[in-house]
């Protein structure tokens, strides 16, 4: 028989405890995004009953009706490539961007957040693994990246994001989610933002309790705790 919600919650939180368990981590120091993308607005609404504050999305297209609903409720999170064109739709309405990749990108939230009056708290997305087929920056081009955005003054750099290749054996992901938090590290020693990176957005539902072990902060689970709908 499937899993209830709350169930599906429970064995996450269980997992997360673990985790961090064999790492010497505190769980309060681990967030966990429900991703929805995958499922309808009625379970985004079961997923903020159940208390859970925070909501992922990928794409504005399959976000906008869940959050014409519920934005007023929970902390959204826009965790998928975000084109330049799409700024003016998500902008006051997702706290945390988890996908900056490039400077004309990071103009335009610039330029939006200040018209609006109001910080966008961006995740720099880095190419950790190397594949063609992800996002993000090179870690060599993230310093000089850092650097030509240090003016924007409405986009706060509060950490990083990266994806691990999916691997049948999770163990496998470690270097990826390792070389993210001696990235963060090394960045904060040469101070370049104006506070030190503290978050590491890392972490899915094949591998998350090894981002916690490697530091993560912002794990990002949709299949494994809301389940995926198919064709929806
Ligand atoms: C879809 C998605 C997730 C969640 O994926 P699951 O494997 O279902 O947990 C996390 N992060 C990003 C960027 C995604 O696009």
């Amino acid at each position: 028989m499937a899993l209830t919600l709350q169930e599906r919650i429970a064995g996450v939180s269980e997992r997360v405890q673990q985790a961090c368990k064999v790492s010497g981590r505190n769980p309060s120091d681990v967030h966990v995004i429900a991703v929805t993308k995958y499922v309808s607005l009625n379970m985004v609404a079961s997923v903020l009953e159940a208390s859970m504050e925070h909501i992922g999305e990928s794409r504005w297209q399959d976000a906008e009706s869940k959050w014409k609903a519920l934005g007023d409720q929970g902390t959204w999170h826009f965790i998928g490539h975000l084109q330049t064109n799409k700024v003016r739709d998500v902008i006051g309405k997702f706290q945390y961007i988890h996908s900056l990749d490039r400077l004309s990108l990071a103009q335009e939230l610039q330029r939006k957040a200040k018209a609006a009056g109001i910080d966008v708290n961006v995740f720099l997305q880095v190419n950790i693994s190397g594949e063609d087929t992800k996002y993000g920056l090179s870690p060599e081009e993230v310093p000089d990246f850092l650097r030509s955005i240090a003016d924007l003054d409405h986009v706060k750099v509060i950490g990083l994001m990266t994806m691990a290749p999916y691997e049948e054996n999770p163990e496998l992901t470690r270097p990826v989610f390792r070389g993210l938090r001696e990235l963060r590290d090394q960045l904060n020693q040469q101070a370049l933002t104006g506070e030190p990176i503290t978050e590491l957005s890392m972490g899915m539902s094949n591998d998350f309790e090894v981002a916690i072990e490697e530091g993560s902060t912002w794990v990002r689970l949709g299949t494994v705790l809301v389940g995926h709908e198919e064709g929806s």
